[in-house]
């Protein structure tokens, strides 16, 4: 084809993808210019006194006001939630329980859009994800485990499970409402109550899930919700009448609440960061597998644990892979999350990003080969451009730490073995892939990598029935399936 009819195709190629604005409606979204806690069934003025400020991170703007717990506050709702489990939850028929469960998985149904759009709104995700996956999966979560409140003596047989009492959460940012529902659900069906803090930046869905649960009459005090940052969460982690701590975030936390419950009696689930690896074979689908890439990384903004930010490309393939990996990475849309369209939308907040370009920065300073996205970003928001590093040795800092953010270190093997011990080769264990034509080699691989969860042929795909969790600095304990029932009972 000569050069300039090439050039032409390409430039039509690319125009094509030039989408018109897609913008999901607000208007289903009803936020409050204000939150209180909800304690005892109620919303309650903090007795602190103090509230802070939720922000779009794609615009800047304030959404709206969230009570700030402490001390004090988060007594208040231990009290109402050892309240409710000792007089009426613990008693209530399990069956009973089941419905309530039931109850609250289809009034997310109900309200998906409205769940969709403040979570894209407090979040900075792209609305497609928040619409696709955070809230199907959150009701799901409530369903699958609803069906399990009247059976627990089948899915323990002769063990006779018990329940553990007051169960405190603490949930991260990156899949807010989700988060909550993986804590929430498998506490309730085991007959705990639960107090619950969301993260700081992405509070509001959580905050509409207590309007839910309000109306769905759910006993005063089986769930409570309160906001607040790191020291609204230490205080329920030292508060002396919890049973049980279920903790989801950084490793760098993960340790303290470690530190702050031994010696106790409280029971503990911790699930920190991750380092996965993507692991391409030269027998792989490799469209397929580059569109695995892309999932594990930029999807969501890298903001998830078990993010594929390692990639081991085999060398007989790894010309191919590149090619494929930028010109996707060309086509992706980067921006207003709201937009239907977008693939890669805002950064959680201006921390997180400042954080994500101080990475970046240290790939440049240990003379890696970058590449980035050409896309334009937006000028108001917190904005990353999808970013990969080549030319990466083991020891480098963007291959060992987590980045939490669209930014991808890829390296290259020749054999099973070579890259099974690079993949092993880190401080966390969360997730793991591995793309391949040969069942045998998934296999080896699958038994040999050192990590909770291990997908072939696809990436990121998540389900209520379905144990996640990691080994070394992810952390311990599974949540999701029969295994997530089990970190809530003791079973005889
Ligand atoms: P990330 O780095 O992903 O923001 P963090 O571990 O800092 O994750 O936060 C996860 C959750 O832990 C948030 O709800 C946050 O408020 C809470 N948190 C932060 N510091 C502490 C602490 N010292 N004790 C208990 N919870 C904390």
């Amino acid at each position: 084809m000569a050069k300039s009819t090439k050039n032409n195709t390409l430039k039509l190629k690319f125009d094509t993808l030039k989408y018109a604005p897609a913008p999901e409606s607000k208007s289903s979204a009803k936020i409050n210019a204000q939150y209180d806690l909800f304690i005892n069934g109620k919303f309650e003025k903090p007795l602190s006194k103090k509230y802070f400020d939720t922000i779009n991170p794609a615009t800047e703007e304030k959404l709206s006001s969230v009570a700030e717990a402490n001390t004090a506050d988060v007594d208040k709702a231990v009290k109402a939630a050892r309240n409710a489990y000792n007089n009426v939850w613990s008693k209530m028929p399990a069956k009973e329980r089941g419905k309530y469960i039931f109850r609250i998985a289809r009034m997310i149904q109900e309200r998906a859009r409205e769940f969709s759009v403040i979570e894209t709104l407090d979040g900075g995700k792209p609305i497609r994800e928040s619409r696709d996956i955070d809230i199907p999966l959150a009701a799901n979560h409530f369903f699958y485990y609803a069906g399990w409140a009247d059976k627990l003596a089948y899915a323990f047989p002769n063990r006779q499970p018990k329940s553990l009492g007051v169960a405190g959460q603490i949930i991260p940012w990156n899949f807010p409402l989700l988060m909550a529902a993986w804590k929430i659900a498998p506490a309730l069906a085991t007959g705990n109550t639960v107090v619950l803090k969301p993260a700081e930046t992405t509070p509001l869905t959580a905050l509409k899930l207590a309007e839910i649960i309000q109306e769905s009459d759910l006993p005063p005090g089986v769930v409570n919700i309160i906001t607040g940052a790191g020291a609204t969460g230490a205080a329920i982690v030292n508060h002396s009448d919890i049973n049980k701590i279920a903790f989801t975030g950084s490793t760098e936390v993960g340790k303290i609440i470690q530190r702050a419950v031994a010696g106790t009696n409280k029971k503990i689930t911790l699930e920190l960061g991750g380092k996965a690896a993507n692991i391409i074979f030269e027998d792989a689908a490799i469209d397929a597998a580059v569109e695995g890439i892309i999932n594990g990384i930029y999807f969501n903004q890298g903001h998830v644990c078990c993010a594929g930010s390692r990639l081991f490309v085999q060398e007989s393939v790894y010309k191919i892979v590149m090619q494929k990996l930028k010109d996707r990475i060309a086509t992706l849309i980067v921006g207003d999350p709201m937009d239907k369209n977008t693939d890669v939308g805002a950064i959680n907040s201006k921390q997180q990003l400042e954080t994500i370009h101080k990475y970046i920065n240290i790939g440049k300073k240990e003379g890696l080969d970058i590449f980035e996205s050409s896309c334009v970003l937006p000028e108001k928001g917190f904005f990353c451009k999808p970013t990969l590093f080549t030319n990466v040795a083991q020891s480098s800092r963007i291959a060992q730490e987590e980045i939490f953010g669209p930014v991808l270190a890829i390296q290259t093997f020749r054999t099973d073995d070579e890259v099974i011990e690079k993949a092993n080769n880190t401080a966390y264990g969360l997730s793991a892939g591995v793309w391949t034509d040969k069942g045998s080699k998934v296999f080896n691989l699958t038994s040999k990598l050192r990590a909770g969860v291990i997908w072939a042929n696809t990436y990121n795909k998540f389900d209520p029935t379905s144990p996640f969790g990691g080994y070394k600095e992810s952390g311990f304990g599974r949540e999701g399936g029969l295994h997530g029932l089990s970190a809530y009972l003791n079973v005889q």
